[in-house]
């Protein structure tokens, strides 16, 4: 009896949590209110299928039909109780969006009457109506066959009254439709490689978990403004608009104060965000105006990608309560910064070892070079496949613009780093090393931690930055799914950290000592991929040349890019550790090259429609406008007639040269991609997109923000960026 009360009690407390504001609590006592996480779980599962289920996420294994009713039933207990009425599986379709498919947990009773079910079979499976996802050709429609089954690793959550289970999506032949499915298998891979190196260092290392710490950068527009911007609301970025007369010269806005209708709007997200488990930690302006920034506290990779998305949801839900629209499109407007989602990426052992950081001792510290050294070499190796990971449509606007990565991959090390590895160079050698050399190594390796603290340079325009404890790739671009990358990063680490296992155990096997053979075999690495590194200034033109000369192969454009995933050395990379199938890799190539030539046609007939419809008839009012006036001047001074409308009659022409360069070119604009829409292959398409469609939008741009300039603003029919740029 008293139990049961005091469980009502509880309940009481905990409804009324949720309903009363939440801001005024502290935020330890609500974060992860709505998360099915162990903690719950132990309340909620009966102690043996809590146990299994723990051990299911510790060994990655998939939970068996009884122990999935079991814990249905748990968890739809506490889902009710917090008031859910539905559930979904809540997956990451190749789309870089979120899917959901939402079913009551509600069952009318034949011959009336209801109950509410949710059974084991729906939370390891469910069907959701898959062919209206991308899947690249794997699955035809007449078989719209996929299946979503729960990700144990990553727990439940409620949102609006519903339980959204995270899921991996696949087809019924067996291949990934998502990026959750690969992104775990990398994260497996990779654990067991790591593990295998550790063990020379530490045999408790049972487990070494990939952590990843997005940093998330976005815009925000008036919700108003953004609808009167026909290009904003269907492509994402404003494809005309002059820059405004003020913008970020004056770099006022970064750590500048946030406006206050911002700050509610932040304050609400986040709020949703602690709830929801996510740990942000910072928020601040960015270098643009009216673009911010967020991060949290680094997590385990899965569960960081779960987040980076979810949130991403949240935030767009949330600025439309306030009037708000949030843009993470890299590039919503020209000749301001753009936006990435910078990933800092580190591995961390079960015994609380963070692999990229330098520890305390000359064990723990040769520990640490082996694995920097391998994340650098991986670098080296696949750097090119690292850079076509971020490549998108979007991304492309902004990369190597002056303000974010070039498309080539460098690593910068930092100079302490570069001094260490100058130093390994130098001083080890395949000869056998004399006692007193052993020690004076040691001794130098054992000092990095010392000088790591005090050093706090950064390089800002590096793709692949080391920042002390961590990889920070900076060239991902803020609307995409982080996944991506890191699948490639983990893949080609593993790959490096298994050839590193090798080499070392060939050589102890020729009786060098582990230590010595360990040591030169970074070495070996460290002249192998001397060419990645580089200090300088990545957005300079000299980067470009040296780079170049270096033999450091970037991406080109953006359909080139995507040819690196078939590439044989690809392929074989994501076969070799059981990633990506050659299969699965044609069908993502597929659907990055079909999205890439969508994504380009719905701009350019955008702006087709927008110079017809607005600008060219806005021009022309204006003209007209001009062509009055100058007969009046004509009629009023018919001497000085020449002289004083010259100007005016200078504009006319300026007018009607624009106008005559937007229609004619639309026009031929459209001819090309009627050219380009009769070719099959969708890959020589959008190279054909790239090459021929995405010049006419530049082009076109360009006399329409002209004419911009010229135009009465009052007759203007789109908000200019100077009013897009400020919220108030
Ligand atoms: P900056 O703006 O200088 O790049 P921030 O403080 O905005 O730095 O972001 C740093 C990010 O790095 C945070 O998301 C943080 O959680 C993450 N991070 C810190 N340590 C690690 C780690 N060991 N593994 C992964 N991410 C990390
Ligand atoms: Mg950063």
């Amino acid at each position: 009896m008293a139990t049961l009360r005091f469980k009502a009690l509880d309940e009481i407390s905990r409804r009324e949590l949720i309903e009363t504001k939440l801001s005024d609590k502290k935020i330890s006592d609500y974060f992860g209110i709505d998360v099915f996480d162990r903690e719950k779980m132990r309340q909620y599962l009966p102690k043996d299928v809590f146990d299994s289920v723990n051990t299911a996420i510790e060994e990655n294994r998939r939970l068996d039909r009884k122990v999935a009713n079991q814990v249905a039933v748990g968890m739809k207990a506490w889902a009710m109780e917090r008031g859910a009425t539905h559930y979904t599986h809540w997956f990451q379709p190749l789309n870089d969006s979120t899917a959901e498919k939402h079913d009551a947990f509600f069952e009318p009773l034949w011959g009336g009457g209801s109950f509410e079910t949710f059974r084991g079979e729906l939370l390891v499976q469910q069907e959701p109506d898959a062919s209206s996802f991308p899947n690249g050709g794997l699955r035809n429609t007449f078989e719209a066959r996929g299946y979503s089954a729960w990700d144990p690793t990553s727990p439940a959550f409620l949102i609006d009254r519903t339980l959204c289970i995270p899921s991996i999506f696949v087809a019924y032949t067996g291949e990934a439709l998502d990026f959750k499915t690969p992104l775990l298998k990398s994260l497996a891979a990779l654990d067991r490689a790591a593990v295998d190196v550790c063990q020379y260092f530490d045999k408790d290392v049972t487990k070494v978990v990939t952590t990843l710490g997005w940093e998330q950068e976005y815009f925000l527009v008036d919700e108003a403004l953004f609808n009167a911007r026909p290009d904003l609301a269907q492509t994402g970025r404003t494809l005309m608009g002059h820059t405004a007369a003020k913008d970020q010269q004056l770099d006022d806005h970064y750590w500048g104060a946030i406006p206050e209708r911002v700050i509610s709007f932040m304050k609400e997200f986040e709020e949703q965000a602690y709830r929801l488990g996510i740990p942000l930690k910072t928020r601040h302006n960015e270098v643009a105006p009216n673009q911010f920034e967020c991060a949290p506290m680094f997590e385990e990779a899965n569960i960081a990608v779960d987040h980076n998305t979810l949130l991403m949801t949240v935030m767009r839900k949330t600025a439309a309560k306030h009037k708000l629209k949030v843009l993470f499109h890299e590039k919503p407007f020209m000749g301001v910064n753009g936006s990435g989602k910078h990933c800092n990426w580190s591995l961390a052992t079960n015994t609380g070892v963070n692999l990229l950081s330098p520890g305390k001792t000359p064990k723990t510290n040769i520990q640490f070079l082996a694995f920097f050294v391998n994340a650098m070499k991986a670098a080296h190796d696949y750097g090119t496949l690292m850079m076509a990971s971020i490549a998108s449509e979007t991304n492309s606007h902004r990369l190597g613009g002056h303000e974010a990565p070039p498309s080539v991959l460098s690593v910068f090390a930092g100079s302490t780093m570069n001094a260490i590895l100058d130093q390994i160079e130098a001083r080890i050698s395949d000869k056998k090393l004399s006692p007193d050399e052993k020690t004076e190594i040691k001794l130098d390796i054992g000092k990095i931690p010392e000088i790591l603290v005090d050093n706090t340079d950064r390089n800002r325009t590096s793709p692949f930055a080391f920042t002390g404890n961590r990889f920070e790739f900076r060239a991902t671009g803020s609307s995409s799914n982080c996944a991506l990358p890191l699948i490639v990063i983990n893949t080609a680490v593993t790959e490096q950290l298994i050839r590193f296992k090798n080499e070392v155990d060939a050589l102890i096997e020729k009786n060098v000592k582990k230590d010595e053979a360990i040591l030169q075999i970074i070495r070996k690495y460290i002249i192998e991929s001397k060419k990645i590194r580089f200090e300088g200034n990545g957005y300079s033109r000299e980067w470009q040349e040296e780079a170049a000369k270096r033999g450091l192969r970037g991406i080109g454009n953006v359909p080139l890019a995507f040819k690196e995933y078939l590439s044989p050395e690809s392929i074989a990379l994501f076969e070799r550790h059981k990633v990506l199938n050659k299969t699965e890799l044609q069908a993502r190539y597929e659907i990055k090259n079909e999205t890439f030539v969508k994504k380009v046609q719905i701009e350019s007939r955008v702006l087709a429609d927008l110079a017809a419809n607005h600008i060219i008839p806005t021009a022309i009012k204006y003209q007209n406008v001009l062509i009055e006036n100058v007969k009046g001047i004509k009629e009023i001074f018919p001497k000085e007639f020449e002289n004083l409308a010259a100007e005016e009659i200078k504009t006319i022409r300026q007018i009607a040269e624009h106008v005559k360069y937007i229609r004619e070119h639309s026009f031929e604009m459209v001819e090309a991609r009627k050219k380009w829409n009769n070719v099959d292959n969708i890959a020589e398409r959008a190279i054909g997109y790239e090459t021929e469609i995405r010049p006419f939008i530049e082009n076109i741009r360009y006399h329409i923000d002209k004419l911009e300039l010229i135009v009465d603003d009052q007759l203007w029919p789109l908000p200019k960026y100077r009013e897009l740029m400020s919220i108030n």
